[in-house]
């Protein structure tokens, strides 16, 4: 059992060897690497994070896994490997797509992601799928390669696309890490949790990100975690938004203006609402009343009072009142 474990994590670390060698120095890679270094990626930061390109070919994994002696059955469980429903003949899962490796917490190669070349051809990222070796609920792209920069600055920014992770590498921004696609989930903070307990999250400025970080941001929450938000306008991602204004405006504007998870939230609440409205105007103020209840600190509970007061020219004793209200137990 441990020694298939081991033999799948081999073959994983030799491939991704292998699929960076033909990215990086083959004529096969070229449009590949091309498309990379067009989007903004650096030579460095591919040899980083080790990414590759897997060839067109239907067997190319095969023949290679098989020439090194790997049982293909094994690599087929090992997600690297599908297999023709017609004969039961086995086929490369990864076919002329840009590879990124996957490391456990322990820094082993144990699945990729690879990402198609050509918008349109779907999906756009094709992840192994659950194995032995591989739970994506319970691993954080770049983890491994960010703990040190985690525990330095005692800081983990959660993004949520590997590119993001990769241009805010570049942008100096070294304890990045990403979920699989999915969204975060316990065993994730478990493993922030060792490094530090202070998360920025920065997912895309589309409304799924800011869904996406509304609700990683209460589960961080009740996990006892510190949080802020780094805003990206515009429904640009952290990648675009590198590319667009640059790693240092990046740093400042994005990192380190990042809200508060109270900004964030009287933010949220706003969207999709007309406060000219006088039931989305209430409906805004008993959200708020809700968060400002759940506060621990009682200056920062009058804090947010007062502006509440102030913004909608009401009066405290009122607005008081009214947070008793919705403080209290229901019977
Ligand atoms: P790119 O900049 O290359 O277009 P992205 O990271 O901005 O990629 P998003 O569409 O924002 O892509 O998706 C965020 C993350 O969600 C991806 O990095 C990937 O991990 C995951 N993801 C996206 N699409 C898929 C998919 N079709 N299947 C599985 N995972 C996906
Ligand atoms: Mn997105
Ligand atoms: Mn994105
Ligand atoms: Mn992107």
């Amino acid at each position: 059992q441990l020694e298939d474990e081991k033999r799948m994590i081999e073959a994983h670390e030799l491939l991704s060897k292998f699929y960076h060698h033909l990215l990086l120095n083959t004529k096969e890679g070229q449009d590949a690497l091309e498309y990379l270094l067009a989007r903004g990626f650096t030579t460095e930061s591919i040899r980083k994070f080790k990414i590759g390109w897997s060839l067109p070919n239907w067997d190319f994994t095969v023949k290679f896994l098989e020439k090194r002696g790997y049982p293909l059955e094994l690599m087929e469980e090992a997600g690297l490997l599908v297999r023709r429903e017609r004969d039961q003949s086995f086929l490369d899962r990864f076919r002329g797509r840009i590879m990124f490796p996957i490391q456990n917490p322990k820094g082993d190669t144990v699945a990729f992601s690879g990402r198609s070349l050509q918008k349109g051809d779907e999906p756009k990222y094709l992840n192994s799928p659950e194995t032995k070796i591989f739970n994506k609920s319970k691993i954080l792209y770049h983890y491994h390669g960010a703990r040190a920069s985690i525990r330095r600055k005692q800081q983990a920014i959660l993004f949520e696309g590997f590119a993001d992770v990769i241009s805010a590498n570049e942008a100096e921004v070294e304890n990045g890490i990403a979920t699989m696609g999915t969204s975060l989930t316990e065993q994730q903070i478990g493993l922030i949790k060792r490094l530090t307990d202070t998360v920025v999250i920065c997912y895309d400025g589309d409304s799924a990100g800011i869904e996406a970080a509304f609700r990683a941001g209460n589960l961080l929450t009740n996990h006892g975690m510190n949080i802020r938000i780094a805003a990206i306008p515009e429904q640009l991602d952290p990648d675009d938004y590198i590319s667009t204004y640059g790693s240092e405006k990046f740093q400042q504007d994005v990192i380190g203006a990042a809200l508060t998870f109270m900004a964030f939230k009287l933010r949220y609440y706003k969207l999709n609402k007309n406060l000219n409205d006088e039931g989305d105007r209430l409906a805004y103020i008993e959200e708020v009343l809700k968060e400002i209840v759940g506060l621990s600190s009682a200056v920062e509970k009058d804090f947010y009072l007062r502006n509440l007061a102030d913004e909608f020219d009401l009066s405290l004793d009122a607005l008081q009142q009214q947070m008793g209200q919705t403080g209290a137990p229901r019977s």
